[in-house]
């Protein structure tokens, strides 16, 4: 370490709050290297190395094929000279013979990516080369040496077939139907944790991607439109002038627009430029983390736009007729954008547009969702606002979903809560996802949530990823906002704004909450993210004194949780007091509690009580039968 380091060091650690949590080895490196510091901000020296992608690739449809060429100029921004790149071959997945997490229909496998061309730096490379790995997903082009602050340039020519029954997150979806998602060769992540990501791709692992600019050309047949990541750079030329203009005028209309209607598709209308047999769509996206895109023939389109308090964002739902649902899920999806900017996480949405295209599965990229349309209210919502949430983690933050798949689905679930609720009664999704992490608390499942993701499977991986991070981030907010009104919200925006277009490790996250909090909150994210436990509390004997009842509360699960008694003089009257989080601070197993039910009620009938019941649906129990007390 040199002596400025040091010094900045030393500075950051008088303005930090003292760490009691155990930080492992890779984590501990970017602290003594200064790369992120210990109060919860990237370092003095964080860096993050990024690409440029110039693709320019030609869809045929009638033989399932996406044929491409890119260029990249890739990066280095790191102060180390690499020695390798790190190309990630998502598409390998479908090679007879690669490891997937799931099965796959056999007579659906494919070549994978077939490279009919490499270059880096103007030197051709093929696959006969010593230098070259292929690992199964990834091309490790070794024998490389790209000094710090320095670029490289490499470009590539490939094609695939798109999988039409192994569709996951992509694919081909009708015979004039497609969503292309992890379908370029691109560079993987080298960070200051791990150095290059060289995780392979089986199907489970989602994203973790560089900021990178994109210039995408995307060549279809003119009978098929095209809905993607980015601008549209050729709107004017590409659409028809009747498509055109409303297309316009979705982009100040709070009401939603058919672009493309019905009636367009059974006139069979000529919506796109004709004057040729295919026409090339121009899409430019800067500081995106990926680039994904739908394409069909025959789609309705829905658009209408929302104000985020500080732009105008285009909501677009593209989807074959027949799946037409009884709401509007684009009016749905653009107030939920209108809730995320304005509600929680408060902060405006962090792109111009968002296409929900009707493909299958339901996954998120940058300004796009790939969507399954379910007629079931309740659970059509569940999954677009989820996806929509997904703007904020992991793509305005640059989570590594790869490891820390908590740091993103956790929040996509805890955010949608609130839209969900507001859009429809009928399921209440916050006692839902309590419900689900109840399903496996307690159980071998129940993982640490600090448990690298690439070491759960299946049920684990979901358990605690999504349900048992959002339950956490629920009882962080019921910590927090009984400390001070609005501290929770309040230290998300910090987290997310010191984070955005960066790459935040979950030391990141606990630093800055206990930054804002301003103390160490170590005692509460110990039981709730590294260590085994179940929630589970209990009300093990009662006393009246006077009116006075005393109430001794077990906590026999070692989970910290707010505790809520609830006293009934009968089955219609009761009273509710409401003890925070922190009563579990010093890490004891039960608590006396003080409840005088006739001050809280203002009569004094209330002098006699019934019966006490602890916890409400929104506070997860694992054993509810010993949380009742009844007078004998
Ligand atoms: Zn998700």
């Amino acid at each position: 370490m040199n002596k400025k380091m040091q010094f900045v060091l030393f500075i950051a650690s008088l303005n930090c709050i003292a760490q009691s949590l155990f930080i492992p080895k890779e984590f501990q490196d970017a602290y003594d290297n200064g790369t992120r510091s210990p109060e919860g901000r990237p370092g003095y020296y964080y860096w993050q190395n990024k690409s440029e992608y110039d693709i320019d690739i030609t869809i045929l449809p009638d033989s399932s094929l996406l044929r491409g060429s890119e260029k990249i100029i890739y990066y280095n921004n790191s102060p180390d000279t690499l020695k390798w790149i790190v190309i990630r071959l998502y598409q390998n997945v479908n090679r007879p013979g690669n490891q997937r997490d799931y099965l796959y229909e056999e007579k659906d496998l494919s070549k994978g990516v077939v490279i009919t061309s490499l270059k880096i730096n103007g030197k051709e490379y093929n696959n006969r080369d010593k230098e070259i790995e292929d690992t199964g997903t990834n091309l490790i082009i070794k024998k490389q040496k790209i000094p710090p602050g320095k670029k490289t340039d490499i470009s590539v020519s490939w094609e695939f077939t798109f999988p039409k029954i192994n569709i996951m997150r992509m694919g081909q979806y009708d015979i004039n139907v497609f969503f292309a998602a992890y379908w370029y060769p691109q560079i993987a992540v080298y960070d200051d944790i791990d150095g290059w990501d060289l995780q392979e791709y089986k199907g489970n692992t989602e994203f973790y991607n560089d900021f990178n600019d994109y210039n995408v050309k995307i060549t279809v047949p003119n009978i098929y439109g095209v809905w993607a990541t980015g601008d549209l750079m050729n709107a004017d030329k590409i659409y028809s002038t009747k498509v055109y203009e409303r297309y316009l005028s979705a982009q100040s209309s709070d009401k939603v627009i058919q672009v493309i209607g019905d009636d367009d598709i059974s006139n069979k209308t000529q919506l796109y430029n004709s004057s040729s047999q295919v026409n090339t769509w121009i899409f430019i996206a800067s500081g995106a983390p990926d680039f994904t895109f739908g394409t069909s023939s025959g789609y309705i389109w829905d658009a209408r736009s929302v104000y985020d308090g500080v732009k105008n964002v285009i909501v677009s739902t593209v989807y074959n007729s027949p799946y037409k649902t009884p709401f509007n899920v684009c009016d749905e999806s653009a107030q939920s954008v209108e809730m995320f900017s304005h509600v929680l996480p408060g902060i405006p949405f962090p792109y111009n547009k968002i296409t929900l295209f009707n493909g299958g599965d339901g996954m998120e990229s940058p300004m796009m969702v790939n969507m399954e349309w379910v007629n079931d209210h309740s659970w059509a919502l569940y999954t677009y606002v989820h996806e929509i949430a997904h703007t904020y983690f992991p793509f305005y933050m640059g989570i590594n979903e790869r490891k820390y798949a908590w740091m993103d689905e956790g929040w996509a679930q805890m955010l949608s809560e609130y839209p969900e609720y507001a859009l429809d009664t009928a399921v209440d999704f916050r006692s839902w996802n309590v419900q689900r992490y109840l399903r496996n608390a307690g159980t071998l499942d129940d993982a640490p949530i600090m448990t690298a993701s690439y070491n759960l499977a299946e049920n684990a991986y979901d358990h605690v990823s999504y349900f048992k991070a959002c339950v956490a981030y629920n009882m962080l907010k019921e910590l927090l906002n009984t400390r001070k009104t609005g501290l929770f919200k309040q230290a998300l925006q910090e987290y997310m704004l010191r984070w955005n277009g960066r790459h935040p490790i979950p030391y990141d996250f606990f630093f800055t909450f206990d930054d804002i909090a301003g103390e160490d909150l170590g005692w509460f994210w110990r039981p709730w993210f590294f260590e085994v436990g179940a929630p589970d509390l209990s009300i093990d004997s009662v006393y009246n004194e006077g009116g006075m009842y005393h109430i001794l509360v077990e906590n026999d699960g070692s989970m910290p949780m707010p505790v809520v008694l609830t006293l009934w003089h009968d089955d219609n009257k009761s009273a509710v007091f409401t003890f925070p989080v922190d009563v579990w601070k010093d890490g004891k197993d039960s608590e006396w509690f003080i409840c005088m039910p006739e001050l809280q009620a203002g009569e004094s009938e209330y002098f006699d009580i019934k019966k006490i019941t602890l916890g409400t649906k929104y506070i997860p129990d694992t054993d509810t039968t010993d949380n009742v007390w009844k007078k004998k």
